[in-house]
């Protein structure tokens, strides 16, 4: 691809299309990346809005012989999205599901699978296929791809599910691909045209098809050829699965579902070592399983550590384990299947059988199966040079042979003295094999060759194939001729006849020439050099190490209600929303892949303003890389280079704004009704004019606690020794959520210090970057923290924002003894009352309150990682009914959702929690965090206090509930 194209792309093909057409670096950079070990930087990256828009670009491409690449979510393994010409994001637009039958349905190419079989389970039925990447994948990218999962052993892969295709081809045209009667009656359409010249070319050469193939029972390498005719004629749409965007560009498919199962039920075996337990693997497939996996030591130790429980059956003599699954469309098929299998294997005890344990329960089938899911991810959590290399990563043998392949590649890595770990499809032959290699080293690379060469060899000696389930793609191109001799000339010919001109995804599956895939290595992060120095602590020089941790595997962009990452990419799903996107660009600014000048970049700061610190990527990532960090350490960079924009230096300042709002509460009070005020700070400070802002209450608690000899250390011996972190709100805007909390807690009779001397913790300005302000704020506060917690006071907070900066983010300002010692003694409000709770401390005479509450759960609660205790504490009062709103983001995150830019985002993030907050069911809303208080009663319209107002309240301890409270339990909510 010319560069000069660039101007071309930029000028002409963007006067004619509708959807994004994005050709800065950082675009670029992000999209060269897949969740392969492979890299290459596109020219562009353009999302058609509609099949009208992607034909005015094909043409175009056509016209100016422009490679093409389709991508879905970038989840693949093998690098089949990647490529030098313009990317074609089906993400973005083509995200429609229709024609819901009672065994069909019609998607686009841009749905991503977890989002069809959470509409499909409405019916009671799903898409078979079930990748690992379900959350995230899409099914354009499963239908390119031939995707499949664990349970392809029941229900084998997406070609089985596809019945017709719409397409758009190379010259341009639409097509509807699927089956055309033989014989075949000429006519003027395309889809006959190529549907006859197949025919002629499958008649020709059906010989060569006959006996190419591998003997495995599944193989995704080449074009697959077998099973196009059939009784009812030629299959073109078939032909198109698998074909990774080389033959046309898919833009709706219908999908044959299937019921969801009734039963699963899993059998863990545990075996004395890894080849006994790959020998024993064929005899568990006579009971016909849905899944048969094989999971080594190594594997078996994380799993461990990431969830003790499994030490009970993970003992020292269990080397390696067979978790095979049964799924049934009966109840009680699933278990007797299950206990037909358990009763031939337990005579295997003498013969290296270490444990047979059959689930007892549904819920204890998942969790045993979930030791699968677990041990893949953490394989890149683990510190060292070597890194888990996914590029051995997809061959099988006839399952007969699999035990004979794992002891030779265990034989090929001792020979190149490297150290892998297995993950092991047992019942499909199928065996990912994942080296631990530091690839900036050119001898490990040499070694990856060395060793990818020998066992693909000993692959194909052993009638197996390369690619069973991810993909021929670059990874795996190069050995399509090796593997199936001159049928690849039958793979060229069926290529020529889609794609004379070579647009369609060039260098896939059939090449003039294909590219040495370790010559195309993704660059890995360097540690950090002068004269860049980094602003946070990271011990050991370890944000490279960070940035490499991050394997794409494109879990970050998931949507499911089950997670809660990421509230930004969720409202506005683009890859530069995605955590991961936030990892490939610093990695490829570290890694030289960009130029260093990129830190100070507005490309750079647009990415990072699409975090707003929520902390829920680093909760849930499953490889636990800290994006959070990574991206307060790029605002800091960008920050040092370039300096503050001045409504986010407002923004940051939010203490001392509150301290001035606070000071002269009446006259703020009533400025910030006018709108004429109202309109002066959207135009200076970009405040959104429909943002409802805070009140100031006109005398701050601190000043309030050193009237009442709060700040004075309490000469009272109480049962336990508590300093309240007040933080900035309860503090200036909201007193009465502190003067509860000391209410409360004197209630249980613990001494309450206020130290007089804290000031805010600090978030504000870290979260725009500005290390150095938050590190003094943080010096101030650790001075006078410090000896507390070494005086025995526990330090409790009851803004959960304060306590996560307390207990994690000032380990990242200060490596340092007082930062560890606040760190440790710190705590969040609910979480110590429910401790008092559970040690029958907590105090009954509780009086009833009337009303259903919505508690919508913070995400830096959730990032605490202490429990959720508030709807707990919440239904200890009498007569309260709590619905606890785990649905998502508030939106609110800090300060962002105060911004004009960011309003509309804002609402979008906290919508689901938002919309069930505001239904007229639930009376009131109560939550921990005043950022998601503020959003709550603006947008959901409903009251909202902290859990610790309604028990002072409860209590008796707080005056009586003003009338706008009471207001609200008949539907008229204060906001
Ligand atoms: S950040 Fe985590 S979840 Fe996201 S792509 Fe990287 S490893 Fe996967
Ligand atoms: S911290 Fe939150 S906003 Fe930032 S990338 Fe992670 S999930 Fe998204």
């Amino acid at each position: 691809v010319s560069a000069a194209l660039d101007s071309a792309i930029l000028g002409d093909l963007r006067a004619q299309v509708r959807g994004e057409l994005r050709v800065d670096p950082l675009t670029c950079s992000l999209f060269s990346h897949d969740a392969s070990v492979l890299a290459v930087r596109p020219i562009g990256v353009f999302s058609p809005q509609d099949e009208a828009d992607l034909k005015t670009a094909v043409q175009f491409a056509a016209e100016r012989r422009l490679p093409l690449h389709a991508r879905g979510a970038g989840t693949g393994l093998a690098g089949e999205s990647l490529g030098a010409g313009l990317i074609l994001d089906f993400t973005r637009h083509f995200r429609t599901i229709s024609d819901v039958g009672p065994d069909t349905v019609r998607v686009q190419p841009g749905v991503v699978l977890r989002a069809l079989n959470d509409r499909l389970a409405s019916e009671g039925r799903r898409f078979a296929p079930d990748p690992a990447s379900e959350v995230a994948c899409t099914l354009g990218g499963m239908i390119a791809t031939n995707a499949s999962g664990p349970r392809a052993l029941r229900y084998g892969y997406t070609r089985a599910y596809v019945r017709d295709l719409r397409c758009v081809l190379a010259s341009g045209q639409s097509a509807e691909l699927g089956v055309t009667p033989l014989p075949i009656v000429p006519d003027d359409r395309v889809e006959t045209s190529l549907a006859a010249k197949l025919a002629e070319l499958l008649a020709a050469n059906q010989d060569l098809i006959r006996t190419c193939y591998p003997r495995t029972q599944f193989n995704r390498l080449g074009y697959l050829l077998d099973g196009l005719t059939t009784p009812n004629g030629i299959d073109l749409a078939k032909l198109l699965v698998g074909s990774e965007g080389t033959l046309a560009l898919v833009t709706e498919a219908t999908l044959r579902t299937v019921p969801l199962p009734v039963e699963r039920w899993v059998l863990f075996l545990g075996f004395a070592s890894l080849e006994m337990a790959a020998r024993c693997a064929p005899l568990t497939l006579s009971a016909e399983p849905s899944a048969c996996e094989l999971l080594d030591r190594r594997s078996l130790a994380l799993a461990c550590e990431a969830d003790s429980r499994y030490e009970q059956l993970v003992t020292p003599g269990v080397q390696a384990v067979l978790l095979v699954e049964f799924e049934a469309d009966r109840p009680g098929d699933a278990r007797r299947a299950g206990d037909d299998l358990l009763r031939r294997m337990l005579p295997l005890r003498q013969h290296g059988l270490a444990m047979a344990q059959p689930a007892e329960t549904a819920e204890e089938a998942a969790w045993l199966w979930r030791l699968r899911d677990l041990a893949e991810p953490l394989l890149h959590s683990v510190r060292g040079a070597g890194q888990p290399v996914a590029f051995l990563e997809d061959v099988a043998v006839p399952v007969d042979h699999l035990a004979e392949l794992i002891f030779k590649i265990q034989d090929v890595l001792r020979q190149r003295q490297v150290t892998a770990a297995f993950l092991i499809h047992a019942g499909a032959g199928q065996v990912h094999t994942r080296p631990f290699l530091d690839l900036t080293r050119s001898e490990d690379v040499d070694k990856l060759r060395h060793v990818a060469e020998t066992v693909h060899r000993l692959v194909l000696d052993l009638g197996g194939t390369v690619s069973t389930q991810n993909g021929t793609g670059m990874a795996r191109t190069p050995w399509v001729p090796i593997q199936y001799g001159r049928l690849h000339q039958v793979f060229r010919a069926i290529k020529g006849l889609f794609d004379p001109l070579d647009l369609l995804n060039p260098g896939k599956i059939v090449a003039e020439a294909a590219a040495d895939p370790l010559t195309i290595l993704r660059r890995s992060a360097k540690p950090v050099a002068a004269p860049l120095a980094l602003r946070l602590a990271w011990p050991e020089q370890d944000l490279a190490a960070a940035c490499n941790r991050c394997n794409s595997c494109g879990t970050c962009r998931t949507q499911t209600a089950a997670q809660r990452m990421c509230p930004i990419f969720r409202a506005d799903p683009h890859e530069a929303a995605s955590p991961r996107a936030k990892a490939n660009v610093l990695r490829d600014i570290l890694g030289g892949a960009l130029p260093i000048e990129h830190l100070s970049s507005d490309e750079l700061r647009a990415v990072a303003d699409l975090c707003v610190n929520c902390k829920m990527c680093g909760l849930e990532c499953p490889s636990k890389v800290p994006i959070p960090k990574i991206m307060l350490e790029a605002k800091a960079q960008h920050l040092a280079e370039v300096g503050f924009r001045w409504d986010d230096w407002v923004l940051s300042r939010t203490e001392t704004l509150a301290a001035l709002g606070s000071h002269f509460a009446w006259l703020t009070n009533h400025l910030l009704g006018s709108r004429l005020v109202r309109w002066f700070l959207a135009r200076l400070l970009g405040i959104s004019p429909h943002r409802q802002l805070p009140r100031f209450a006109p005398r701050s608690f601190l000043h309030q606690a050193r009237r009442r000899g709060w700040t004075k250390p309490p000469r009272r011996q109480g049962r336990q020794k508590v300093a309240y972190f007040v933080d900035i709100y309860a503090n200036y805007n909201d007193p009465g959520i502190a003067e509860a909390t000391v209410a409360v807690l004197h209630h249980h009779d613990i001494e309450v210090y206020v130290p007089p001397g804290q000031t805010g913790c600090g978030m504000a300005p870290l979260a725009y970057g500005d290390v150095e302000t938050a590190r003094t704020m943080a010096r101030r506060n650790l001075n006078h923290l410090a000896d507390l917690t070494r005086s025995g006071y526990t330090i409790v907070c009851s803004e959960p924002t304060a306590a996560l900066m307390l207990r994690q983010d000032y380990l990242d300002l200060f490596d340092e003894n007082d930062a560890r010692m606040v760190a440790t003694h710190t705590t969040e409000l609910t979480t110590y009352l429910w401790q008092l709770y559970e040690a029958g401390e907590l105090r009954g005479n509780l009086r009833p309150f009337e009303a259903r509450v919505g508690h919508h759960v913070p995400c830096h609660l959730k990032a605490l990682e202490l429990g959720i205790h508030g709807p707990k504490l919440l239904r200890l009062i009498p007569g309260m009914t709590v619905e606890v709103l785990d649905l998502s983001c508030s939106g609110m995150a800090g300060t962002f959702g105060f911004k004009e830019s960011a309003f509309d985002t804002s609402l979008a993030a906290g919508r689901p929690m938002l919309e069930r907050l505001a239904r007229a069911d639930l009376h009131f809303g109560s939550t921990e965090c005043s950022a998601c208080r503020l959003q709550m009663e603006h947008a959901a319209a409903k009251t909202t206090l902290h859990p610790v107002q309604y028990l002072a309240w409860s209590y008796g301890l707080a005056p009586p509930l003003p009338k706008w409270l009471y207001g609200g339990l008949h539907g008229k909510g204060r906001g």
